[in-house]
Parts: structure tokens; sequence; C-alpha cells
């Protein structure tokens, strides 16, 4: 099953295994703008948040639990602040969402223990303001799109919570504190299952909302015909890729790659071998490149790579195998044609050396490619070379069978 396909239906041992799966590179980006998002909601919350336990301490500074309230609220304000200057550091370690994830679901279980270890317990199992703020967390974990997240802030909150309450009920006697008139309510382990039930519903649907926005994000970038990424994503992404590259100061090579003398095959084939023949040789680009490469049809029967961290040698030598494993590709032709076969051409232009913006990248791609044309197709233009393997061919297409 092709990577880019969208596959499994909702519940189905498919969609389940994508939901474990690693983020692709575009929801990574979704997901980091969204963790920064998040670091500023987190800043302004606890800001809020402050002003309550805040108001009590004015109130009764003589009460231990209001000076408890402001200490813990004033810790989760310093965390807030740490994490978002962390999570603005260009390199961010790949735990970094799990421990954000981690943190906000922790630091609202740590407020429910600071009522339980200040004898006020049914505020703890019982709360109505703090226990609704696990959903908060479980929303915000919508933004980090990786459906493995919201499992973890889900499984974790039903953890949290349960571990508090039993903490409670060991610590006091809740019944005989039931017996007083609380604003809290009685305890009663009917409310403290429902809660518990509720949280895993969020959890199962925050999940759900993350596969859906991961399964609309990849049919928006994929184009239909070939399953490979399409324009619009390559532009995005080669915008992002660039950025990278320049932070990291890696090289990128871009690839522009062109089918040799396709209007001849559709013409002696017809259209709808020509199609198949398209997808042949797509299904050959994705078998050898990386996950991390973007591979995506320009439009017609053009292609281009995204290569990141490859210079220009490495690109030319693996511009070089796909172009001679193209050639040696049988394409089985539809109506019991028999088999044929397709050349490429490909120019490859490398950041910084041939261009620093996607422009001047793009532009000098295509002077290369062009140049490979020129020079009689099936070959390879990099930097200084002009490869071939084989003698120019007067044709790109070859019928063997
Ligand atoms: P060159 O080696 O110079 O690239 O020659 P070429 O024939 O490949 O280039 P040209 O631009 O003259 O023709 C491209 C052909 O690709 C014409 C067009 O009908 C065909 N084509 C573009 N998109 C598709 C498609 O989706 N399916 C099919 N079957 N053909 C397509
Ligand atoms: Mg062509
Ligand atoms: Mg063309």
């Amino acid at each position: 099953m092709s990577e880019l396909e969208v596959s499994g239906e909702f519940g189905s041992p498919g969609w389940w295994s994508r939901v474990w799966r690693d983020p692709d590179p575009a929801m990574l980006d979704a997901g980091s703008t969204g963790e920064r998002v998040i670091a500023w909601v987190r800043i302004v919350a606890t800001l809020l948040l402050l002003a309550v336990p805040v108001g009590s301490l004015i109130a009764h500074p003589e009460l231990s639990e209001n000076w408890i309230g402001v200490t813990v609220t004033l810790i989760a304000l310093l965390l807030a602040i740490v994490v978002f200057f962390a999570v603005r550091r260009d390199q961010r370690p790949r735990w970094l969402g799990a421990a954000c994830t981690i943190f906000d679901v922790t630091i609202i279980s740590a407020a429910l223990l600071s009522y339980v270890l200040t004898e006020q317990p049914l505020v703890a199992t019982n709360s109505r303001v703090a226990f609704e703020c696990y959903f908060l967390a479980m929303a915000a974990t919508c933004l980090r799109y990786d459906a493995r997240l919201c499992i973890l802030a889900g499984g974790l909150a039903i953890a949290e919570y349960l571990g508090l309450v039993l903490l409670a009920v060991n610590m006091y006697d809740l019944d005989s504190l039931t017996g007083n008139i609380h604003r809290y309510g009685a305890f009663d382990w009917g409310s403290v299952l429902s809660r518990v039930v509720v949280l895993g519903i969020a959890a199962f649907f925050s999940t759900v909302i993350v596969m859906r926005a991961k399964d609309l994000r990849r049919l928006s970038s994929l184009d239909r015909m070939t399953g490979l990424f399409n324009r619009g994503h390559f532009d995005e992404r080669l915008g992002a890729e660039l950025n990278r590259a320049q932070r990291l100061q890696q090289p990128l090579s871009v690839v522009m790659l062109d089918v040799d003398r396709f209007k001849e095959f559709n013409d002696r084939f017809g259209h709808s071998a020509g199609d198949v023949g398209l997808r042949t040789i797509a299904d050959r680009f994705r078998q050898m490149t990386r996950r991390s490469d973007v591979v995506a049809r320009y439009g017609g029967e053009e292609f281009v790579f995204l290569l990141p961290d490859t210079s220009a040698d490495t690109a030319f030598d693996k511009l070089e195998q796909i172009r001679a494993s193209v050639e040696g590709l049988k394409i089985t032709l539809p109506k019991g044609q028999g088999e044929a076969s397709l050349t490429v051409s490909a120019g490859i232009a490398t950041f910084p050396a041939d261009g620093t913006n996607a422009e001047e990248l793009i532009d000098e791609a295509d002077a290369r490619l062009f140049r490979a044309k020129a020079g009689g197709r099936n070959r390879v233009a990099g930097r200084l070379t002009l490869g071939t393997t084989r003698p120019p061919q007067p044709s790109g297409l070859e019928m063997t069978g």
C-alpha cells in the first residue's frame, strides 16, 4: 500500500495502525505551529487562573490553602514560560509534543492534588472547574496533529484522576465529609466512573478529529492519478524545506524530471496506455526515494523531486539510478498491447550553490532539464555533469512485446 493513500475505514485495523504511525512532515509542520499556539494560550490561561487564588489570598491571607493555590499557579506560570521558549527553538526534540501533553494534563492533576493535600478532598474529587480543564488539555492536543498524543492525553487524564480519587479515599473518610453540606456535593463512585467514561469519549473524539484532519490534508496534497504529491503541496514544502536547509546549513536538491517523447507514446498506444505509463513510472519513483523526500507531479508528464539534506553529487547518483531503473522498467500496456518502455530526463539544482530561493532553484533545474533534453534525452544534468550511460536515443520509446 502506498504511504500516500488514505487507507483504512474508520475503526478498521488499517485505521488503528495509521493512528500509531509517525505524522508525515506536513502534519509535523502543522503540529509545531499548533504547539506554539498552545504555548501562548497556556501562558494566558495560567495568568487568568492566577487571579482566583490571588483574590482568595488577599481576602483570607491566614488560610494556608490560599498560599498553596498561589504557589501552584505561579509554578505553572513559570513552567508555561519555560515551555513557551522551548517550543520556539529551531531544533525541537521529537519527544517535545509528548512532554507538553504530559505537562498540560499533569499540571491540572497537580492543582487537584493540592486540594487533597490541603484537606479539601471533595474539591479534588468533585471539582467542576479544574476537572473541566482536562478537556481543554485534550482539545489543545488536537492542534499537535498527532493522534497518539490524543490517546496519551486521555489515558493520562484518566489514570491521574483515578489516582487522585484513590488517594483521597485512602487519606480521608469521604462519607463522613459527605454528611456535611458541601458546595462540591457528596462523594460518589458512580459520578467518578461517569467522569472517567466522559474523559475516555473525549480522548476518542480528539483522536478521530486528528485522523480526519490527516485524511483531508493528505487528500488535498495528492495527485489523484499517480498518488504522488501535487504541485500545490510541492510548492508549500519547497518553502518550508528551504527555510530548514538555511537554518541547519544543509544542502537541498531540487529535481525537474520529464518523460521523454511522451507525445509519441500517447499517439502510438493511446492515452490510457500513457496513463498506465505515468502511473508505473510514479510507482518506481516512490519505491526509489526516501519518505522524507517529496516526489510530486508538476503537471502533465513532468515531475519534481525535493531531496532534503542531499548534496549535488548524491542527488546526481540517485537520479542516475532512477533514470536507469525507469529505462529498464517494463510497462504492461492495456488492451493486450504487450509491453513498452519509457525513458526520462532530469535536471538538478542544489541549494545553496545553484540558488538561494525557490524560483532560482526551479529555474536552474529547468534549465538543466532542457540541457539533458538537448543532449539527447534519457540523461541527468547536474551542476558540472551531463550524465549518460548509453548513446543518445533517437526516441524515448521502445516496443518490446
Ligand atoms: P520531450 O521528450 O521533449 O519531453 O517530448 P514529449 O513528447 O514528452 O513532450 P511534449 O510536451 O511534446 O508532450 C507531452 C505530452 O504529454 C503531451 C500530452 O498529451 C501528454 N500528457 C500530459 N499529461 C498527460 C496525462 O495525464 N496522461 C496522458 N496519457 N498523457 C499526458
Ligand atoms: Mg516530455
Ligand atoms: Mg514536458
